[in-house]
């Protein structure tokens, strides 16, 4: 009776377990909307089952009985074939959960006109399917399914009396009616309170997760010059030294300063000083490889890692960068300031921490600005 599929108005429901895949097909959402008509063709064999009893009481007709039953089931059959074959996907009644939640209510309409005095019982049935169809329809369409409930419901009673004015007397359809009347509107405009209470839950799941995102960014990103800052080069040191380790592959780290920085400073100001830091970086991420790691360390001095890369190909890499800065610093920099770096390079080696590795590369870069500055040694 009940399609599961989800609402596209409302977080999908958990996923259905990932039994018999040839029934219920690969992959989202395409599983969860064929799990949505098979559990509607069990709730409409369980209705069968009542049938059944409805036949046996002398309630309804056994032909009658057995028509809606066949006829629900191939509707459902129909629907599963469409569903599961994905023509449904997306579109206006993804995995055509309305649609049936419709067909559930016009057979209602159908056992209501076969049931006689047993009847009534399908108010509270006609009404269950009204406040399902909350989750799957936005409060329009549930006001729309409330009138095409109401109207059918209107007309069904009516002529049923007229038909069989016995079996179907007129103050207990009105009583029936007045009921109904009273209690799908109350449902509706209860679909509005759910709906803005599930459009403010998702509102802040995006605020919540922009904050998450603005949070780890903060936590990571060095503010001036957009690389990782400190604490995160290094976490992405220890997880590249772990793997590194694990497949015995060379890992190396250069340090990085830049050569008197302080007279930049002292010369054109701090803004200027902040320029130079941002366009160095700029420029490093640039000739760096894609897998390459670069995080401001402190200052004027950057870290960068080098995964997959021996002491010799990291040296070469140093190098690289020197002579790209020579060439392109007066037209990068502020000012045309002519920049250079001194670099200590290392390779890591497995039974090593990554405090030791850096102090080498320090070592290497003070030998570095002892010998001259603006080059990179080994450590
Ligand atoms: P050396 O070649 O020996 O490294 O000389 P240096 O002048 O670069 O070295 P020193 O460590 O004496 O100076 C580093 C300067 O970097 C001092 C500090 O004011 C400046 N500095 C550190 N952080 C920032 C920053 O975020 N922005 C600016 N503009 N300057 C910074
Ligand atoms: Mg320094
Ligand atoms: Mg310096």
């Amino acid at each position: 009776m009940y399609p599961s599929t989800p609402s596209i108005d409302l977080p999908a429901p958990r996923s259905p377990p990932s039994l018999l895949p040839s029934l219920l097909g690969e992959g989202e959402p395409l599983r969860t909307q064929t799990f949505g008509v098979v559990f509607s063709t069990a709730t409409y064999l369980l209705y069968g089952l009542i049938t059944w009893y409805q036949v046996q009481a002398g309630l309804m007709h056994s032909g009658i009985g057995w028509a809606l039953t066949l006829l629900a089931l191939s509707l459902n059959a129909m629907a599963y074939i469409v569903v599961r074959r994905g023509w449904v996907l997306t579109g206006r009644d993804p995995g055509l959960a309305r649609t049936q939640l419709l067909f559930g209510v016009a057979l209602m309409f159908a056992a209501y006109a076969a049931l006689g005095p047993g009847a009534s019982g399908l108010l509270v049935v006609m009404a269950s399917h009204v406040v399902y169809s909350m989750f799957i329809m936005n409060p329009r369409q549930v006001w729309t399914l409330v009138g095409f409930t109401l109207g059918g419901l209107g007309l069904t009673m009516l002529a049923c009396h007229w038909l069989w004015p016995a079996r179907y007397d007129a103050t207990v359809q009105a009583n029936g009616f007045l009921y109904a009347l009273l209690v799908m509107p109350l449902i509706a405009l209860l679909a509005h309170r759910i709906t803005a209470m599930t459009q403010r839950l998702k509102a802040q799941h995006v605020e919540l997760q922009d904050a998450l995102g603005r949070l780890h960014e903060l936590a990571t990103r060095d503010e001036l010059t957009r690389t990782h800052n400190r604490r995160h080069i290094a976490d992405l040191l220890e997880i590249e030294q772990a793997q590194h380790r694990r497949m015995s592959l060379p890992l190396s780290v250069a340090l990085i300063d830049i050569d008197l920085f302080k007279s930049v400073n002292d010369r054109h100001g701090h803004a200027v000083g902040d320029q130079v830091l941002r366009c160095f970086s700029q420029l490093a991420r640039q000739q760096l490889r894609e897998s390459d790691l670069l995080g401001r360390w402190g200052g004027e001095e950057f870290l960068v890692v080098l995964p997959n890369t021996s002491r010799g190909a990291a040296l070469l890499a140093m190098n690289r960068l020197q002579q790209r800065l020579a060439t392109v610093s007066s037209d990068l920099m502020p000012m045309g300031l002519r920049i250079t770096f001194s670099a200590g390079v290392t390779e890591l080696s497995a039974d090593e921490g990554i405090d030791q590795a850096i102090e080498r590369a320090d070592q290497a870069m003070y030998r570095a600005k002892t010998s001259g500055r603006a080059r990179s040694l080994e450590g």
